[in-house]
């Protein structure tokens, strides 16, 4: 996917502020951040969204989650609450066609979101 922004991240070609790498998976702060702590977490191989999401990539959308956790904890949100969000589609509010988790926190955040 050689247009994708967030293989671009992936490969290294578009800079990112990483807070988490394993072979799998790729953790980085969000570049428009909603809330003081906001991260994006992305498998590093194309997944469009999570309409595409195959029995075989279940695996990395539950490591995602181990990973997620382990952020939340690093970035000293886990006791004050986050919020973990994917969007899929257009109405979704989906704009980066790459499958991707928001952690966000740091603040208190309203429910419903619009
Ligand atoms: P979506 O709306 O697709 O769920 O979220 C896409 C997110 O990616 C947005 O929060 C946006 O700020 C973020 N984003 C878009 N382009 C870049 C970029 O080049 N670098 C980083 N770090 N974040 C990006
Ligand atoms: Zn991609």
């Amino acid at each position: 996917m050689e247009e994708c922004i967030f293989c671009k991240i992936v490969k290294g070609d578009i800079p990112s502020k990483k807070v988490y790498e394993d072979d799998m998976v790729l953790g980085f702060e969000d570049i428009n951040p909603a809330a003081p702590v906001h991260v994006l977490v992305i498998p590093k191989n194309h997944i469009k969204s999570l309409n595409e999401v195959s029995d075989e990539d279940s695996k990395i959308i539950s490591h995602i989650f181990s990973v997620s956790k382990e952020i939340a904890k690093k970035l000293n949100i886990s006791e004050s609450g986050y919020r973990i969000v994917m969007n899929c589609g257009e109405d979704g509010g989906q704009e980066v066609p790459h499958i991707h988790f928001h952690i966000i926190g740091g603040r208190n955040l309203s429910w419903p979101p619009g």
